[in-house]
């Protein structure tokens, strides 16, 4: 189960709700397709079939879109191979564009200031 999240940098009047975290579709592979592109869950089981032992998990973080100037979801792909390397995917923006993760200590993209974070949901 995840979380719905407020962000809100009152500075910048910017306010979103955000699903973050895992839902319950999300140990089902084809929700790959969903979150990434189509055709990126078959990309998945391709890797996953070449690499023995490799385990993926999927979430939902907030990210920021540099072109749309807004808080959006992202989906970020993790791929931990039996090595113990890992690989971190992240979706792209509807628009297209590259996102930005938002930092840990949840500073605004704009102004750097500390962004309010209130928890107000939670979805699965
Ligand atoms: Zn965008
Ligand atoms: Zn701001």
């Amino acid at each position: 189960m995840g979380n719905i999240v407020k962000i809100r940098c009152k500075n910048c009047n910017i306010e979103q709700d955000i699903k973050i975290g895992a839902g319950i579709r999300f140990c089902n592979i084809e929700i790959i397709d969903i979150l990434f592109n189509k055709g990126m869950t078959q990309k998945l089981k391709n890797t996953l079939d070449r690499n023995k032992g490799m385990t993926w998990f999927v979430r939902k973080e907030a990210a920021w879109c540099p072109s749309c100037k807004k808080i959006v979801e992202c989906g970020v792909l993790t791929l931990n191979s039996a090595d113990g390397k890992s690989g971190v995917y992240r979706s792209k923006c509807r628009c297209g564009s590259e996102v930005n993760l938002l930092t840990e200590d949840h500073a605004c993209p704009i102004c750097k200031r500390k962004m309010e974070l209130t928890v107000v949901g939670h979805w699965d």
